[in-house]
């Protein structure tokens, strides 16, 4: 597809919508807007766009549309897999501006929110109510609703509370072809016909721009307790967390860190954590302290008899964000080892943990790698992060590799190439894989809602 190029008169047409604040060219905000949080090739936009409202939404993609200039929704540019990167130049839809809690509804146990909302942010303003929204992403210090929306992020506590999706109750989005809809509807559940606000989760900016969002809320759990076992052995920690899931004890997070994450993290922290195998984490989450007490013994009982090396359960809170602020740095100790890890993000069946493990660290040694492996294992998502540094191109090369092949064994044994991430620009040559006859169906919805191809081109499809 050919597409124009932004001109003079885009801009001053483009300004006289959004109003001269809103739109640059300039280098600096070409260069922030050129590259996420993965490791690939930047690419630079030709104008930076900050919408202030649904309406401003509109009549820039009606604009673009007409020009045939490529719009980039882009939140807050945290994505790992390039699904914001500009590829095909053009605009670049920064929704940083629309960053207003329209209002928290307690009783109705819901929140409307811009699209710009950050996730920490919005959790904050929810506290006092003791309500929260659960996805929990590692990146919520700076990722946006809509961006969480837009890949189905999720994290930590998805394997109690699910992903965003399941919170989605309704989304206001515009799309391409002149439309500012309102979706679903804000009860809790509905029979009302097909599922167009859920259609957007997951659609990476293709389809339309998430303006505002409809959210359901969780009541904060008042008790937690953490507990950390230590392991000699990766095949006796997995069956490890098969037996919890299966015993009924659901932990708000169950999470898995092995001896190369434990000590990265260990030297960049200053942490001291057992030199040992691998690492379980639980986070159990209850509203009544007895119910903890008990399902934190059941735990306990059950991690020692599946091997546990070393248990520590902390009584206090600081011991405990001890633990927490371990985890929290896989991934700046991984930067400070390697520069630019290829984070991996498959998910696959609870009972092909153990092989697509192993078929990690064999592929480690096929191409001469060095991958950690970590993760959230209690719902079968694992994080293969391959720490390499790109200026070594050689290696660089072997690490996408290494991914390819286990991405693609990820969908052969019955998983999927992302469980949270997305696809972006880094896995979309294993879509036709995943999703076969599918994946045309998706094309074919693409076109209706964006017949001139000017929302995220080249992006996921
Ligand atoms: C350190 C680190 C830790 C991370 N941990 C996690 C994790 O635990 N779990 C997880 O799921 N992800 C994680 N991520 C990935 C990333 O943070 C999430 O995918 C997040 O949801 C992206 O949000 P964002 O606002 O930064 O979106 P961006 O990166 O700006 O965009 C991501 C995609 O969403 C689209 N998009 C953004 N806003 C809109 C909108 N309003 N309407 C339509 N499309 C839109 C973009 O076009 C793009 O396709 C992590 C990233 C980093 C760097």
């Amino acid at each position: 597809m050919e597409y124009s190029k932004v001109t003079p008169e885009d801009l001053k047409a483009l300004a006289s919508i959004v109003g001269a604040p809103n739109i640059s060219s300039e280098d600096y905000d070409l260069v922030t807007n050129a590259i996420d949080a993965f490791a690939g090739e930047p690419a630079l936009p030709e104008a930076v766009i900050w919408p202030e409202s649904s309406l401003k939404v509109l009549e820039i993609l009606k604009y673009a549309s007409k020009r045939r200039i490529p719009v980039y929704v882009r939140g807050g540019g945290t994505g790992l897999t390039g699904a914001s990167v500009p590829v095909h130049g053009g605009i670049v839809m920064n929704m940083m501006k629309m960053g207003r809690i329209i209002e928290v509804r307690p009783l109705d146990m819901q929140v409307d929110v811009e699209a710009g909302v950050i996730y920490d942010q919005l959790n904050k303003e929810l506290e006092p109510h003791g309500l929260f929204f659960p996805p929990d992403p590692a990146s919520g210090k700076s990722c946006t609703i809509g961006g969480m929306i837009a890949n189905n992020a999720s994290g930590l506590k998805a394997v109690k509370y699910g992903a965003t999706r399941d919170y989605v109750l309704a989304l206001r989005a515009v799309f391409p072809i002149g439309l500012d809809l309102r979706l679903g509807s804000k009860v809790f559940k509905y029979s009302i016909g097909y599922d167009l606000a859920r259609m957007l989760v997951g659609s990476e900016g293709t389809l339309g721009v998430i303006t505002e969002a409809t959210l359901k809320l969780r009541p904060l759990p008042k008790n937690r307790k953490t507990i950390a076992a230590y392991f000699d052995s990766i095949e006796a920690a997995i069956k490890c967390i098969g037996r919890i899931r299966l015993s009924g004890i659901e932990p708000g997070a169950i999470e898995f860190l092995d001896r190369t994450h434990l000590r990265l993290v260990a030297e960049w922290s200053g942490l001291s954590l057992p030199d040992r195998e691998c690492m379980i984490i639980l986070e159990l989450h209850s509203y009544s302290k007895v119910g903890l007490e008990e399902e934190a013994s059941d735990a306990i009982n059950l991690l020692k008899e599946g091997g546990a090396v070393e248990l520590v359960a902390p009584e206090n809170e600081a011991e405990a964000e001890r633990i927490w602020e371990a985890r929290r740095g896989t991934y700046p100790s991984m930067l400070k080892a390697c520069r630019s890890p290829i984070v991996g993000d498959i998910i696959v069946p609870l009972s092909k943990l153990l092989d697509a493990v192993k078929k990690a660290y064999q592929l480690a040694e096929k191409y001469q790698v060095r991958v950690g492996v970590m993760g959230h294992l209690g719902d079968g998502n694992i994080h293969t992060n391959w720490l390499t540094d790109r200026r070594n191109r050689d290696e660089w090369e072997r690490a996408l590799k290494a991914n390819a092949e286990l991405t693609r064994y990820a969908i052969e044994i019955g998983g999927a190439l992302s469980a949270e991430h997305g696809v972006g620009l880094e896995k979309k040559e294993f879509m036709p894989e995943q999703h076969k006859e599918v994946l045309e169906l998706m094309r074919r919805l693409k076109e209706f809602f964006d017949p001139n191809d000017i929302l995220n081109p080249g992006i996921m499809l």
